[in-house]
């Protein structure tokens, strides 16, 4: 199985698109924030994607919906698309587009179909198996574990350190986890509902997967190289910071 790392970035960097991810073996979009939508045409995706999961009702991870709905109608996409979430995923999803296009929802030309989620779900899509765990960030945040023939990735969504998520992401080929800020400064600003490079390796090590890639760095976490020192306390598996663009095979 490839991700591609469609936007990497969290909600307010100006050098990095949305976090968004693309697992082409499940034609799956994971999240969709408001800065997310041009990199998905721009890697020429669009047309491979048919079923979208929201990991949170965040709008980073959310709001580039109506844009993608929108364009779509646009180039008269044809297939059915299903957007997974946790419950109430419909009712979000058409109050966000009817705020940003009003009246234009149900006249897309394509069907849309929504699947609310929980921590029981086990869905087949394509060739692949999902199933989810609830995060530590908000009521509607979840995890997702994309399996293939024995092949797993997990994707954690914004989350403080969350046993859910370590069990899901046992000894899976990589874990895709929010690595918001170090230590030092998640402490300084008690932010109990993002990881830090610490508790993100913690997870990792945990979990045992074999490769971590993080996501969703603060923009203002300064080099790399600290970073990964700070992982590197706890984490002694692959480490990846990738960029937008950068795929990965498991
Ligand atoms: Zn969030
Ligand atoms: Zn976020």
């Amino acid at each position: 199985m490839k991700i591609k790392f469609v936007g990497v970035g969290e909600a307010f960097d100006e050098s990095h698109a949305n976090t968004c991810l693309f697992i082409e073996d499940a034609s799956l979009l994971v999240d969709c924030g408001a800065f997310a939508v041009q990199r998905i045409w721009k890697e020429d995706i669009h047309n491979k994607i048919n079923t979208i999961f929201i990991s949170h009702f965040h709008a980073d991870h959310t709001f580039g919906l109506p844009v993608l709905l929108l364009r779509y109608r646009e180039e008269k996409r044809e297939a059915s698309l299903t957007i997974l979430g946790a419950k109430g995923i419909e009712k979000y999803v058409r109050d966000i587009t009817e705020l940003a296009y009003p009246n234009n929802i149900d006249k897309l030309g394509f069907e849309l179909i929504f699947k609310e989620i929980n921590s029981d779900s086990s869905l087949n899509i394509e060739s692949t198996t999902l199933s989810f765990a609830k995060a530590e960030h908000i009521d509607s945040s979840f995890a997702i574990r994309i399996e293939k023939d024995s092949k797993s990735i997990v994707y954690s969504g914004d989350t403080g350190y969350c046993a859910g998520i370590v069990e899901l992401a046992k000894d899976t080929d990589i874990l895709v986890h929010e690595a918001y800020t170090s230590q030092k400064d998640k402490e300084a600003k008690e932010l109990q509902k993002h990881s830090s490079f610490l508790s993100c390796a913690l997870c990792a090590a945990n979990c045992a997967c074999k490769s971590l890639a993080l996501v969703h760095i603060s923009r203002n976490s300064g080099n790399p190289d600290a970073i990964k020192e700070e992982i590197r306390l706890a984490y002694k598996g692959t480490l990846l910071i990738p960029k937008e663009g950068d795929d990965f095979e498991v």
